[in-house]
């Protein structure tokens, strides 16, 4: 998505080597407008049957909302918990976290996620697939199907997105980073 690309080189600010930073614009303060336009192009991306969003908190939560609010279906997130010490009646799985670097073991209550549902998976980046990968366990484990995942950026020099594609998951990153250095991002 060409707009997102020029906010990305106008705003992202990179951490580091590998860390890029975009909390002005889509995950801290959010721009309300670009947010609405990228969940229509989900919308049109994913023509399938969708019953229901899933994220994982805490930034994938507003892309999750407005993808959710543009289907009209319902969305729900993963909570994180640095323990497996989880209460309830609750589907888990175990995910590194790659800005963090710790394990989280992330959950879902059982009953929100059924057998039918469709579920299109969202989150704001992809690197490794840590996220996403523990995502889809949580639907397997639930029954439901995946329909595909969507993330807004994708860090495509990091091997995540094409395991997942390889094992035959539709993943669609709306921007999707070839190469980043410190004065460089190059788009696919
Ligand atoms: P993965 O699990 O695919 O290795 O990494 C994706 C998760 O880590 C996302 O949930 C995202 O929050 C975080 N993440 C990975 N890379 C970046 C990055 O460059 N910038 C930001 N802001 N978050 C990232």
């Amino acid at each position: 998505m060409k707009e997102l690309e020029q906010r990305i080189l106008k705003d992202g600010q990179l951490l580091g080597n590998d860390i890029l930073k975009v909390g002005s614009f889509l995950n801290q303060q959010v721009d309300t407008a670009l947010l609405v336009k990228m969940a229509q192009e989900v919308k049109r991306l994913f023509p399938e049957e969708i019953t229901k969003v899933l994220t994982i908190e805490a930034s994938g939560l507003p892309f999750a909302c407005m993808v959710a609010v543009e289907l009209g279906v319902p969305f729900v997130f993963a909570k994180k918990s640095k323990t497996s010490n989880v209460s309830g009646d609750v589907v888990t799985a175990k995910v590194h976290s790659f800005t963090h670097n710790i394990d989280n073991i992330i959950n879902v209550p059982k009953d929100y996620i059924k057998e039918t549902d469709k579920i299109l998976i969202v989150d704001d980046f992809l690197a490794n697939g840590e996220a996403l990968n523990g995502l889809i366990e949580i639907v397997e484990k639930c029954k439901a199907s995946v329909v595909g995942c969507c993330v807004q950026i994708e860090k495509a020099y990091q091997n995540g997105g094409n395991t997942l594609r390889n094992q035959g998951y539709k993943v669609i990153a709306l921007a999707s980073i070839k190469e980043m250095t410190s004065n460089i991002i190059q788009f696919n």
